[in-house]
């Protein structure tokens, strides 16, 4: 066997990309106690896809996510516990709580693997791109591939399997790494491959600067303003008559992904929109702040979304994800804002860190206060702290 990998192995693909907090790992094992099961997956699955997804395919990903998760614990890729049993939350579109939560999302899965690669010493090809597949009659006899000094390779093999992830680089705005751009796709049909359910694919509000993460749906809870680069608010004004900002963003906070299926798609209209109309950041988002929200009573409310996910102390860490990702930070007008860590839809107006986060994205916490406009900087990234 022989992997032939663009990336560098160990290191390389979306699984490897940490830009969310957590993984969240899909299985039907009812650790949550509630009457769980592959049915009840399959059906959630079907509902949340309208009934436009393939029932073959969500069957076999509910029958074989445990037998997965088993494959990959034996590999060493460790699933937070809760007392004696999996932690669980209930994500996006689940009737149930059934994803598995593995730290620095998928990291661990590669790294495991890829050890487990090289006790097996399997034959590994990294920096090398297949370019092509070699097709004879009907059956594919081995790919062209172009090492990483440019010199063209021909490989042959009986069997060939690509595993070259998505395509989210054909769009400008992405959550992956450079290198996945639908090199599978691009061969495998000039080749005579059918290609299925290329539709299926997530869009949502993720942040863009200072750097790129996933915007977990659950901040939504605390209702942020959306603002234009002139700092103006713009949802209420590419609303349908009848809906409020409130309701909107509430409904948003149920799910990351862009859904047509409820009101919470006015938002991703209205930033598009926003952005046409030229009111967009000159990194082509938009803004969100959080000044006034009021998270002492937010917090206080145990039966909210963010309240489960986020910690509630300054520099406290509590909840689903073990790491805090908002805390209070006094601004010197006397005023107090709560920073946020390790992610910005888009472009926020406030983009701060938590010295966990910082450890992450190379910034050093400051127990100073900071001015509105400070611009602070290490390793040659800049944060903004932006006040009204
Ligand atoms: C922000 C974010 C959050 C996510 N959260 C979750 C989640 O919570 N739960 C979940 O289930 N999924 C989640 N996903 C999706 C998940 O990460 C991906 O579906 C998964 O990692 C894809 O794995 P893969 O092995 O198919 O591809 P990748 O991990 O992308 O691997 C593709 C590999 O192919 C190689 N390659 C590409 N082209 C070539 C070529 N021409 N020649 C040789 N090698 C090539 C690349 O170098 C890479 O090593 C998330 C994705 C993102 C971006």
């Amino acid at each position: 066997m022989l992997v032939a990998i663009k990336g560098e192995f160990r290191k390389s693909g979306a699984t490897f990309h940490s830009v969310a907090e957590v993984g969240a790992f899909n299985v039907p094992d009812d650790a949550g106690k509630v009457g769980d099961g592959p049915d009840v997956f399959v059906e959630d699955i079907l509902n949340a896809a309208q009934d436009m997804a393939d029932p073959r395919l969500a069957r076999i990903l509910a029958q074989e996510a445990g037998d997965a998760m088993q494959y990959l614990e034996k590999y060493g890729v460790t699933f937070e516990k809760s007392g004696n049993g999996y932690l669980v939350f209930q994500a996006c579109f689940s009737s149930r709580p059934r994803s598995h939560v593995i730290p620095e999302h998928f990291k661990p899965i590669v790294k495991a693997l890829g050890q487990e690669a090289s006790r097996r010493q399997i034959g590994v090809l990294d920096r090398t791109m297949i370019v092509d597949l070699i097709v004879r009659d009907g059956q594919c006899v081995g790919v062209i591939a172009l090492g990483a000094d440019g010199v063209p390779l021909i490989i042959r093999s009986k069997s060939t399997i690509l595993t070259t992830g998505g395509a989210s680089q054909i769009f400008a705005k992405n959550l992956y790494p450079s290198h996945i751009t639908g090199d599978g796709y691009a061969m495998a049909y000039p080749a005579g491959a059918r290609l299925a359910n290329l539709e299926f694919m997530q869009a949502g509000v993720s942040t863009l600067t200072p750097f790129v993460n996933l915007f977990g749906n659950y901040l939504w809870d605390a209702q942020p303003r959306l603002t234009d680069r002139n700092g103006k608010p713009f949802l209420a004004d590419y609303l349908p008559a009848g809906l409020s900002p409130e309701a909107v963003i509430a409904q948003k906070a149920k799910h990351f992904p862009f859904s047509a299926s409820d009101i919470s798609r006015y938002i991703e209209i209205a930033i598009q929109q926003a952005i046409n109309d030229g009111r967009g950041s000159d990194e082509g988002g938009v803004y969100m702040d959080f000044i006034d929200c009021d998270f002492e009573t937010l917090f206080a409310d145990k039966t909210r979304s963010i309240t489960n996910y986020v910690g509630n102390s300054d520099l406290g860490i509590t909840g689903i994800i073990p790491r805090g990702e908002l805390f209070r930070v006094p601004l010197t007008d006397g005023r107090t804002v709560w920073r946020i860590s390790r992610l910005v839809g888009m472009r926020l107006g406030i983009i701060l860190w938590s010295p966990i986060a910082g450890e992450f994205a190379g910034y050093k916490e400051t127990d100073r206060p900071c001015q509105s406009g400070t611009v602070l900087a290490k390793h040659g990234r800049h944060v903004h702290v932006r006040a009204r």
